[in-house]
């Protein structure tokens, strides 16, 4: 059996954001909004794939529009309201690394004809079973079109002799192995699931009379939606006539693990912070992860000669973090204070360098620029969620001493991470991720990155951030521990190496 090199497999992780909506008379329109909410899942590309109802020819007919890009390029008022026709839509968006050239046929949703009629699809995850169900499909006769992982759940539908749609993907989940949450549009359903572990998020919701799924709640609130609660783990819910009719939705338990691994990185980086996940608001969760780090890794002491300590946030990501953080240690401290040090541009474009100039300097110039004022002198401390190869932080420290400051030191709301993940967040391979290249040795890499002092939050500080609200959550954290909850079958190079923090 050929199997995947960690490497190999980059071009099929993906990170994405998934929308769905039944019964709403502009579904394109509100999955757009959808998309929009959820472009910090993906912005390589994006889709949407409506049901209309041709009442001439009495069948379903499926729109579709993908492209490449960012949501608000990729649609426009003609494609939504002329093109994207019809009460239901699922949508998708996608991750992919700077520089990354994937196929245009990977771009999601994907969309069949098969022997009941039209399916798309829209997934989030990663599946750890792929290479082998690929080969043993492809044996069989199968032609794929894509390289993407996700469109194996369409050869498994179509090929199931299952009777109704519920039964071929219970069928298909018994087969299936690693992380999904998915929306499916049937000809006349919306359907949601999520894989036994519940790895990556997925909520449902209402707004009047239509029903919604999506990765995030920042969708629905778009939307004016309303949350309802998340599609549990191992949980198919189908939105069709009848559940407009009766008010109740259709719920169908496939799998009943008794421990979920939720992906513990939605809370320290990738969710919006206005986003509820895992049943808790990632806002307050990564507050007290900032909080936590306070607790266990504070800031240096203040010498006699120092003026106030400066604590900054790196742009997006951090902020919410850095103000648990500071408000942690401000309780005992007078001596410490937030200030914004770094201002970040949303308006990165292309960038055109001069031989000798390192073009990821320049990238990291038209994305950060420093206040030298806030800075010049200072005792600076920078709260970052986490250290992937080092490569941006290591530049962003160069940009930081140009202003002077007298020294630098490093706080990070995670753990080191030394090994890739394999449900779904696309780091690089383990050879790159700097923790890994210095087999976790803190002081290596603090020398590397060039900083004063480099402190992580240690794994049972996190554990001890994040909400246990029902007596099955879990979490995986596989990335930090190297210990993959879910079987990872296809991928010979898994590390099994630990490191000392
Ligand atoms: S390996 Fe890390 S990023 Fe991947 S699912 Fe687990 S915690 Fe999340």
């Amino acid at each position: 059996m050929k199997r995947y090199k960690i490497k190999d497999t980059k071009s099929i992780h993906s990170n994405c954001g998934v929308f769905g909506i039944y019964n709403h008379p502009q579904a394109a329109i509100m999955a757009y909004y959808g998309l929009h909410a959820l472009q910090h899942r993906g912005q390589e590309s994006a889709g949407i794939v409506t049901s209309e109802y041709l009442p001439d020819k009495k069948r379903y007919h499926f729109n579709v529009h993908k492209d490449f890009g960012l949501t608000l390029n990729i649609f426009n008022a003609k494609i939504l309201t002329e093109i994207l026709k019809g009460n239901s839509a699922i949508a998708h968006n996608r991750y992919s690394t700077a520089g990354a050239s994937d196929r245009r046929t990977n771009i999601q949703p994907f969309k069949v004809v098969y022997k009941d009629g039209n399916i798309a699809l829209s997934h989030n995850g990663n599946l750890t079973n792929a290479n082998s169900l690929r080969l043993k499909l492809q044996q069989e006769g199968t032609i794929f079109q894509t390289t993407c992982d996700s469109e194996i759940f369409l050869h498994l539908i179509a090929k199931s002799q299952e009777k109704n749609i519920i039964d071929k993907l219970k069928e298909v989940f018994s087969i299936i192995r690693g992380s999904y949450s998915l929306c499916i549009l049937t000809d006349d359903s919306v359907i949601a699931a999520r894989d036994p572990f519940g790895v990556r998020p997925l909520s449902f919701g209402k707004l009047g009379n239509s029903y919604v799924f999506a990765s995030e709640t920042s969708s629905f609130d778009i939307i004016e939606a309303e949350y309802i609660r998340e599609v549990e783990p191992g949980e198919i819910i189908q939105i069709d006539k009848e559940v407009v009719e009766t008010g109740k939705e259709k719920s169908y338990k496939f799998a009943n693990e008794k421990s979920y691994k939720h992906c513990i990185f939605e809370y320290i980086y990738f969710s919006r912070p206005d986003s509820i996940i895992f049943n808790e608001k990632v806002d307050k969760v990564r507050r007290k992860i900032g909080k936590n780090l306070a607790v266990e890794k504070p800031p240096p002491k203040q010498e006699k000669e120092d003026k106030r300590i400066i604590v900054i946030n790196v742009p997006d990501s951090s902020n919410t973090a850095t103000i648990g953080y500071v408000s942690e240690v401000s309780k005992n401290r007078k001596d410490v204070k937030h200030e914004i040090g770094l201002i970040r541009s949303h308006y990165v474009g292309r960038t055109f360098i001069q031989p000798g100039q390192d073009i990821r300097e320049i990238r990291l110039k038209t994305k950060f620029s420093i206040i030298k004022g806030v800075l010049e002198g200072r005792k600076v401390i920078i709260v970052d969620d986490s250290i992937v190869r080092g490569n941006t932080l290591k530049l962003l420290v160069k940009l930081i001493r140009k202003a002077k400051p007298k020294e630098i030191h490093l706080r990070i709301t995670s753990p080191p991470i030394i090994s890739p993940c394999f449900y779904g967040m696309d780091f690089p391979s383990k050879e790159e991720l700097i923790a890994y290249r210095h087999k976790g040795n803190v002081e290596e890499i603090r020398k590397e990155l060039d900083v004063d002092s480099l402190e992580y939050l240690s794994i049972d500080k996190l554990l001890e951030s994040v909400p246990f609200s029902t007596k099955k959550t879990g979490y995986c954290t596989a990335c930090f521990t190297c210990e993959y909850p879910i079987p990872i079958d296809d991928i010979e190079d898994v590390n099994k190496e630990k490191f000392e923090d």
